[in-house]
């Protein structure tokens, strides 16, 4: 006879991505980790996830049989999403795949983690924006990116939705790496100072997801009589939060904070923390508006799980820490 497998099988989508690389990591204690990138390599044997066809994915989490999914795959280009085919993209990889996959946990009985976005705010005000409030995105990203969420809290079932700022992580392209690219290039560097948020690594958030797992899977919950399916009835924390480092600062003190660190390690800056320049979001136009004011307030995640959020800067520094020069090139 089978005995039932003790651990957990916990499938992470867009496992090459900054968070999904880190999910890998901070998931390998908890159970079977099954790590999908959109296309087959060498090491899946043959299972990849493409968001951009929700048949094919609900196919594959179908066959794969999963007690979690963990989506870390999302379409990020933010500027490109303002284009018609962007639009699209991102529509059917941040919305469209997402409402499938949400269903699709609810008829397995799987829980789903989903990472959303400060940019479904408008960026108006100084307050930082708690979960109850209306959302109101400046950009296709945006509004995909909360069509998403939506769907997840329509599904209803075992899932967290975890709103986050300003992600950056060893692997990948992220603003740190190209501030200390450019300040050593450069003679100058403007950078802009009205937007304001909270910088969080990559690493912080695939440790709270495993934590939120764990937590979420050792809680007991009553599911009513009448209730046909039992994964259909939430389970009691199923909700979206917000999550990022504690503080904020601006991307032009991000950028100085990045600059001092440079300095104090003897990389050879052309430009320095005091010579980088405080520039408003009009002086530097993207094709996609970015909301101002991106604070996120985390009570409700800090009271639920009772975890501690540290501040941005110390994720920022050992962050820093590990980076090579060499991954700057
Ligand atoms: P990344 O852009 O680093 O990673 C996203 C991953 O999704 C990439 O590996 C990419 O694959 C994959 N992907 C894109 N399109 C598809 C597709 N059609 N099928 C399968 N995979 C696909 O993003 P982050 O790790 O930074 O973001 C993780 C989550 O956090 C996302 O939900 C994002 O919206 C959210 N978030 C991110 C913020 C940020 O500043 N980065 C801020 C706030 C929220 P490939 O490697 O092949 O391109």
């Amino acid at each position: 006879m089978n005995m039932p497998h003790p651990f957990p099988r916990l499938l992470v989508l867009g496992a090459h991505g900054q968070v999904g690389r880190e999910l890998v990591r901070s998931l390998a204690p908890l159970g079977e980790v099954i790590a999908l990138t959109r296309r087959s390599d060498d090491h899946d044997q043959g299972w990849f996830a493409d968001l951009s066809d929700p048949v094919g994915l609900v196919q594959t989490v179908e066959r794969l049989q999963p007690n979690w999914v963990i989506n870390a795959a999302a379409y990020t280009a933010v500027d490109e999403a303002q284009s018609a085919s962007g639009q699209l993209m991102a529509d059917r990889v941040n919305h469209q795949s997402v409402a499938a996959l949400a269903q699709c946990c609810v008829r397995l009985g799987a829980g789903l983690v989903h990472y959303s976005t400060d940019y479904v705010f408008n960026g108006q005000g100084q307050q930082a924006w708690k979960e109850s409030d209306p959302p109101h995105p400046v950009n296709a990203y945006g509004l995909s990116k909360q069509q998403g969420e939506e769907a997840v809290v329509q599904a209803g079932g075992k899932y967290v939705v975890m709103r986050t700022s300003w992600v950056y992580g060893l692997h990948g392209n992220n603003f740190a790496k190209t501030m200390l690219r450019l300040a050593m290039e450069r003679e100058q560097l403007r950078v802009v100072a009205d937007q304001v948020g909270a910088p969080t690594s990559a690493a912080l958030l695939a440790d709270l997801t495993a934590h939120v797992i764990r937590q979420m899977d050792d809680v007991s919950y009553e599911v009513p009589a009448h209730a046909e399916n039992a994964a259909v009835f939430s389970h009691p924390w199923s909700g979206i939060y917000h999550v990022c480092a504690s503080g904020s600062t601006s991307w032009h003190g991000y950028a100085q904070r990045i600059l001092q660190w440079a300095s104090a390690q003897g990389w050879p800056l052309k430009v320095t923390a005091d010579t980088v320049q405080a520039i408003a979001s009009s002086e530097y136009p993207t094709a996609a508006p970015r909301p101002l004011n991106s604070r996120l307030n985390t009570e409700l995640f800090v009271n639920t799980f009772g975890l501690c959020l540290p501040d941005w800067q110390q994720g920022v520094v050992d962050m820093l820490n590990s980076l090579h020069p060499s991954a700057l090139k």
